[in-house]
């Protein structure tokens, strides 16, 4: 009996996030198509949540590579670069007003998917596509295997799969480490009218409410809502304490970890709406790298998983995307030429980003926080 064979793809690409989606995006303006699989069941089964800053030098630049620039400053958040930083007991140390001049316009994550999403053709991801096994073959090719039970060849594999991804193994053997750094989330929907002290706390923008060691760092979202990440250095196991099915008794537990912050700060984990969400910070080695291995390479945090501290990481999966994109349609006939060419930016840059973020991470929780971002804020203005 003889097996049909798989469907092949010339460029197959794992992971529809903001990394994988820029790929396939500039990849389509030159003319060449690529394959996405996500396991996601569809582009709206998770809320994306949360607001990024798009640096100029960085996302904007893969923006404007896939030709969305101008869609992209029109979805953008005006007033969302405006920055406070307060201590403990809730004394304003910083405050910058956004005048529209930063350089780094916010927009909603899911809004910047969304646009990346509409501008690739219909059929391009393919949702409820989990990826279980990914193995090489001769000449390069890859045979990728997913969960139920289907699965195709490529000539070019990406990983864009994120902190947990199945292609890194291809090429290295590094696995995230956790940062001592946990977060609980929280949301305080329709702020204005119903959290007035927490949205005039808050700010237009970011705020960073810093202790030692721990602290809230806030946002305003475009519907009007509160995201805050409240953060504590804390042992891996603090979370598995806590049980979060009880909404109440969560609470309880992580203001325990704000004893002396002023009770306005103390009210963004109080007054919060719904439940309060987990997450463990994971980081790669600063400076991941691995020798080229034909016809696979990955990208965003598949390739360099960091801390969020420095602001860098969605950045860096844009450009990453768009540089690789660049990269393919420079080489059509010498993907090898192309990939390495790909790597050998991306590398130095991640390494410097990763480095950055781990930086960010040791001064936002000093034993004086929050002077070392006091002093920051007051440079970058200087
Ligand atoms: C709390 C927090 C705050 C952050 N804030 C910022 C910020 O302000 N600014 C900033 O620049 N960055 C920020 N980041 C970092 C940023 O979110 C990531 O760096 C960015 O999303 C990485 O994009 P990506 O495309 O590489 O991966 P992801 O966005 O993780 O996308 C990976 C995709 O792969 C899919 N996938 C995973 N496994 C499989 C599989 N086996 N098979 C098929 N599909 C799979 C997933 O469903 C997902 O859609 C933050 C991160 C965190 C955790």
């Amino acid at each position: 009996m003889t097996t049909a064979p798989l469907p092949h793809h010339p460029v197959a690409v794992v992971g529809a996030g903001l990394g994988g989606l820029t790929l396939a995006r500039v990849l389509h303006v030159h003319g060449i198509r690529a394959a996405l699989f996500d396991l996601d069941a569809a582009p709206d089964a998770r809320t994306q949540g949360g607001m990024l800053d798009i640096h100029d030098d960085s996302g904007q630049e893969a923006l404007r590579a896939a030709g969305l620039h101008e869609e992209f400053l029109d979805r953008v958040h005006t007033g969302g670069q405006a920055v406070r930083v307060l201590d403990r007991e809730g004394t304003v140390r910083f405050e910058e007003s956004d005048d529209g001049t930063g350089g780094r316009p916010e927009i909603d994550r899911g809004e910047l998917r969304e646009l990346l999403l509409g501008s690739l053709p219909a059929d391009t991801v393919r949702w409820g596509a989990k990826v279980t096994d990914v193995r090489p073959l001769d000449g390069g090719r890859h045979r990728v295997t997913l969960a139920d039970g289907t699965g195709f060849t490529t000539d070019v594999l990406v990983g864009a799969d994120g902190a947990w991804s199945r292609v890194r193994p291809l090429v290295s053997a590094a696995r995230p480490a956790y940062t001592g750094v946990s977060f609980v989330e929280a949301d305080l929907a329709d702020a204005d009218v119903r959290h007035p002290g927490s949205a005039e706390v808050v700010g237009a923008g970011m705020l960073f409410a810093l202790g030692p060691g721990r602290g809230f760092l806030a946002h305003r979202e475009t519907d009007g809502s509160l995201h805050v990440y409240t953060a504590v250095t804390a042992p891996e196991e603090w979370l598995d304490g806590i049980d979060f099915t009880d909404g109440e008794a969560a609470k309880a537990a992580v203001l325990k970890e704000f004893d002396g912050f002023d009770e306005r700060l103390r009210a963004l984990v109080a007054d919060a709406d719904g439940a309060l969400v987990p997450r463990r910070i994971h980081a790669l080695p600063a400076g991941h790298r691995w020798d080229r291995v034909p016809g696979v390479t990955l990208l965003g945090d598949a390739a360099h998983l960091m801390s969020p501290f420095a602001g860098e990481g969605a950045n860096l999966a844009l450009l990453d995307g768009a540089e690789l994109g660049l990269a393919l349609a420079a080489h059509p006939e010498d993907t090898e030429a192309a990939l390495a060419a790909y790597e050998a930016r991306m590398f130095p840059r991640a390494a410097a980003s990763a480095a950055e973020s781990a930086r960010g991470q040791d001064l936002l929780f000093r034993a004086d926080a929050p002077l070392g971002l006091v002093e920051m804020f007051r440079g970058r203005d200087d």
